[in-house]
């Protein structure tokens, strides 16, 4: 669309649908004209996407997840259909600026963290790629919850993100399916076969909203269907035998509607709770019906041809109710026999694992969860009881490891079994975390199933985080190596040759300075705080969790600022260490840490004696919107969690794309970041994943040891004890009992000599600037690789077996 065609289309719609002219529009107003615009000329592709796909029979990829952290969407839409310019252009013409127009939208936060902001860049590279792929999910009422700091404290807010209506759905209620809850089940047998008619369950109405979710350049829409519950029957037959009551109904409703009330806020970490189960099953249930209705109205063909056309990702083990649920809709419905049903199912389904976290592994007592979903016992149980016997007779040298390996063990339905047995498929998100999966976590499964598991290293859409964030570094990018690498993001290598030229690394340099002094604005409207843009801005964002050491950051910040107190006249490269992150509601322990982090940020922030050389600053409400503002002004990106726990990390990634260094641990994707980049464009310290596995397994650590021996340490941690970062002094005594009497399970003060080993390192490499832009800009090259679009190839071509499908060959 040309810029004359836009300002025509926003004054018609202002005058027509608003009654208003120009001068009289709000920010809101221009964005509701430019998100119509957008939708009609959307609709028009998404139709005949759909058409397309229909007409030539193609292989449909479904990614299921409970979480998708889509942040907004109008500037992706903007960007793909080529509108960016011309809209900012005729906005700016109409007197406004298009931020300010875009902030309007409301961030999609669907999601908690990596896991789910993963899903959202696959549904970005497969429509980028022209694949045919949709994402599956939950329309929850609220996201996740919105974070203040008060007085030190986080406190959480209900996100309640649909309050100004949610311009890019569209809400299907003739698509809408029932799903059922509870009950008992009576079996008869009839025609020869056994049918199962429920008794007194809660019948559930699944209406889905589908979002379009456009492809860069290329005409291809898919659809992201997001599921919402409602009350399926009328109040009159509500209650059958007894007179209606109202109150009852409005309960009735109330609890019907929780379903798809509120995204569960806990990040690498499973709640058992019932209404996350249901919340499961619905997502499953609704998903699966409609695929089938689909399938079977577009192709009139048999269901034995399903899996040879429809592939099903799930993203965790959150929707592994996906395996007994299609075994029950194949049969029961579609009358199919067992042996049949289950290698269609087995070869539609491929799993992916995101942790090896023994606190997030996923299993439901078997009371709960066949009271709930007492058809979908039986089909467990049924799968547990036939791949029992099968390694008996089958794979006779298994037999020990039955117990070990079985579905369902001491009253307990663990999920990852059920969705590695059910699946043709087991990947881990980063060559590390599948090995350690292959070798330890999953070892029996992997010796019996060697070719079901391989690895699929997680990637970011650098369409967002790089093109759509950095429009200042993708000029520069695209005036050295021209405009190919948008579309062929591992073109970026090109930019090697640029690494060492005075000239670029000038421009490179005045870029992040620009970048810099924009979150330094920012950062005084959100706290008053002013930050020096000369500083190093070394930034710690991602969700607040013992394994990623937010800990060991604040630890090393501590020992500086003691070090400065005696020294003020230290030479040391001025810094701002920038944090992000949201604690989830009951983790005290990471609760904790954000207060001990504020407490010591308003020690150090306020201190004159140290001239300004430390600067502490943790950004409220950390979401995709915020990290978009972050990540193009980093210097240094703190990727430091215990070697092993962090399956594969995305922030890592994000910030390497835009020139930050990574100070690392070698754990998940920092390896591999490592192996691109080499070993000198990189700062790694700390144990290794097998070191600190031995440790686990063997014993040999001693924190107290460590507490004794080092003066460092022990300085700050008799600071905590004995209430030295104030308020109510007790608070950090738990931190140090966590680090002291429970031996400081994740190696704080273990690796806090090598990482202030490598954060010295780092001080002394930042004197020398060429150096240092050297190294970012060979990371800015290597970033390529990191491409969601490189993720997304290998699914298609390994897993799912589905080629590009052009919507028009243009
Ligand atoms: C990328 C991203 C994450 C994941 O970050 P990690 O550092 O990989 O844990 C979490 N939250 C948001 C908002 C993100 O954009």
């Amino acid at each position: 669309m040309k810029e004359k065609e836009i300002q025509e289309a926003i004054n018609s719609h202002l005058e027509t649908k608003l009654g208003i002219s120009v001068k009289d529009a709000s920010n809101r107003d221009i964005f509701i004209a430019l998100s119509c615009i957008l939708t009609e000329k959307i609709n028009v592709d998404w139709k005949l996407t759909q058409e397309f796909y229909d007409k030539n029979n193609e292989k449909q990829v479904y990614y299921f997840s409970m979480e998708f952290l889509l942040g907004k969407l109008m500037k992706v839409h903007l960007l793909n259909l080529q509108m960016l310019e011309p809209a900012k252009k005729v906005v700016k013409k109409l007197g406004f600026t298009l931020d300010e127009v875009l902030a309007c939208e409301h961030d999609a936060g669907l999601g908690n963290g990596g896991l789910g902001r993963l899903a959202a860049c696959f549904l970005d590279s497969m429509a980028s790629l022209q694949i045919p792929g949709h994402g599956c999910g939950i329309r929850y009422k609220y996201g996740l919850f919105e974070q203040r700091l008060i007085n030190r404290n986080q406190v959480e807010l209900p996100d309640y993100w649909l309050k100004d209506d949610y311009v890019w759905e569209h809400r299907k209620p003739d698509e809408s399916v029932e799903v059922k809850f509870g009950g008992t089940i009576n079996m008869k047998e009839e025609n020869g076969r056994l049918q199962f008619y429920y008794e007194n369950a809660e019948t559930v109405r699944a209406v889905p909203f589908d979002v379009p979710i456009t492809g860069y350049n290329n005409q291809t829409v898919n659809t992201l269907r997001l599921w919402s519950a409602e009350s399926s029957i009328d109040a009159a037959a509500y209650s059958q035998n007894e007179l209606p009551q109202y109150n009852d109904y409005l309960e009735y409703k109330r609890s019907i509607e929780q379903i798809s009330e509120f995204l569960y806020p806990d990040d690498s970490h499973f709640e058992g709770k019932k209404l996350r189960l249901k919340q499961q099953y619905f997502l499953v249930s609704a998903g699966l019906q409609s695929i089938i209705r689909s399938f079977k109205t577009n192709y009139f063909k048999s269901l034995s041809e399903f899996s040879s056309k429809v592939a099903i990702q799930i993203n965790d083990t959150h929707p592994s109710l996906v395996v007994p649920e299609l075994m029950r809709l194949l049969m029961d419905e579609e009358e199919m026999g067992w042996e049949q049903a289950w290698s269609i199912t087995t070869q539609t389904v491929a799993y992916t694992n995101h942790t090896t976290l023994s606190e997030a592994l996923e299993t439901w007592p078997v009371d709960l969860f066949s009271s709930l979903l007492p058809r979908i016992y039986m089909i467990v149980e049924e799968i547990n009881e036939r791949f029992c016997q099968n390694i008996w007779f089958d794979h006779k040298q298994f037999r020990n490891e039955i117990p070990e390996l079985a579905i369902i063990s001491y009253g307990q339905i663990k999920m990852a079994h059920l969705a590695i047995v059910g699946s043709h498929s087991v990947n881990g998100v980063a060559k590390i975390h599948t090995d350690i999966l292959k070798n330890k976590e999953m070892k029996h499964f992997y010796r019996l199933y060697p070719a079901k598991f391989n690895n699929k290293t997680n990637g970011i859409t650098h369409r967002r985080w790089l093109l759509q964030i950095n429009p200042e570094l993708s000029r520069l990018i695209t005036s050295a190596i021209g405009n190919q690498w948008k579309e062929r993001p591992k073109d970026l290598i090109k930019l090697i040759r640029y690494a060492e030229d005075p000239s670029f690394q000038l421009k490179a340099k005045e870029v992040k300075t620009y970048n810099k002094q924009r979150l330094a604005r920012i950062i005084k409207a959100q706290t008053g705080l002013i930050v020096n843009d000369q500083s190093i801005f070394d930034v710690h964002i991602k969700r607040l969790h013992g394994y990623k050491r937010q800990l060991l950051n604040i630890f090393h910040i501590i020992y500086l600022y003691n070090t400065l107190k005696e020294n003020p006249d230290l030479d040391i490269i001025p810094r701002t260490f920038i944090f992000g992150a949201k604690a989830a509601p009951g983790y005290y322990f990471a609760k904790q840490v954000i207060r001990f982090i504020l407490s010591a940020a308003d020690i150090i922030n306020n201190d004159d004696t140290i001239q300004n050389k430390l600067k502490v600053v943790f950004l409220e409400n950390y979401n995709i919107t915020l990290a978009e503002k972050i990540i193009p002004a980093a210097d240094v990106s703190e990727q430091i969690s215990t070697a092993s726990k962090e399956a594969s990390g995305t922030g890592n990634m994000k910030m390497m794309m835009n020139g930050a260094l990574t100070l690392g641990t070698l754990d998940g994707a920092n390896i591999e970041i490592k192996d691109m980049v080499g070993e000198n464009n990189i700062f790694t310290f700390g144990l290794t994943s097998d070191e600190v596995l031995h440790f686990y397994h063997h014993g040999g650590y001693n924190a107290q040891d460590l507490y004794q021996t080092d003066e460092r340490l022990q300085s700050i941690l008799n600071q905590l004890h004995d209430g030295f970062f104030g308020n109510d002094e007790k608070d950090f005594k738990d931190i140090y009992y966590n680090l002291l009497s429970h031996n400081d399970e994740f190696f704080v003060l273990k690796d806090f000599n090598s990482y202030e080993e490598m954060q010295e390192f780092v001080d002394q490499t930042y004197r020398n600037q060429q150096k240092w832009m050297k190294m970012s800009i060979t990371n800015i090259a290597h970033s390529g690789k990191f491409s969601s679009d490189r993720t997304i190839h290998e699914y298609a071509s390994e897993i799912w077996k589905v080629s590009k499908s052009p919507v028009f060959s243009r």
